[in-house]
């Protein structure tokens, strides 16, 4: 099974991502996850992401679209997959529909974290993660980018009947049994 976790910054992707790899048995990427550790363990891929990362902007499409493609390709990954921050741009949707089809492959959902803004930003300012990106001002470039470039991403799936919404406002367990009824 192969699924798109979708939804703005805070919306809780990470953590329901980590609750349906344990109920799935399938492996859970994190786009931010890897670029956190790549920065973390100061890789050139680190140093390259770093600013970027930083100022609440995107890494450039062409950058994630090899990393992904990379790690999707190692075994691990063979019998499905958790996508949790990717795609993040039409131009990254198109390049990973294009990937799918030439590994005979198909998305299976997309599912559709909703959450309002204030709680967005609420939720964020007080998860203390200590995240250099978590700043009132960083949070409201993220949003602001989430609107301009990765919303579009939802319409590019809607066109393929795919876009599956879960009302992300609830406890952990709750939202969780939302998403795993929808899958089944
Ligand atoms: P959040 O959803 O809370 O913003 P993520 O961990 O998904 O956090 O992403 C953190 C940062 O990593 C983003 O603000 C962006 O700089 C970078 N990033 C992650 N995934 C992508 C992607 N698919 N394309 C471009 N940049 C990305």
């Amino acid at each position: 099974m192969n699924i798109i976790l979708f939804g703005p910054p805070g919306a809780g992707k990470g953590t329901q991502a980590k609750l349906l790899q344990n109920e799935y048995n399938i492996p859970h990427l994190s786009t931010g996850d890897i670029f956190r550790a790549a920065i973390k363990n100061k890789t050139p891929l680190g140093v390259k992401v770093k600013s970027i990362l930083d100022a609440g902007e995107l890494v450039p499409d062409e950058t994630v679209v090899d990393l992904v493609a990379d790690e999707l390709s190692k075994e691990k990954y063979q019998d499905g997959y958790i996508l949790d921050g990717f795609p993040r741009t039409v131009v990254q949707a198109e390049a990973f529909d294009a990937f799918l089809e030439k590994n005979n492959d198909s998305l299976d959902a997309f599912i559709l974290l909703s959450v309002p803004e204030e709680e967005l930003i609420k939720r964020i300012l007080s998860r203390g993660e200590g995240r250099s990106d978590d700043t009132e001002e960083k949070v409201k470039t993220r949003l602001k980018v989430y609107h301009d470039e990765t919303e579009p991403v939802m319409k590019h799936y809607q066109k393929q009947n795919k876009v599956q919404k879960i009302d992300g406002i609830g406890s952990i367990d709750e939202i969780f049994e939302r998403i795993t009824k929808q899958l089944s």
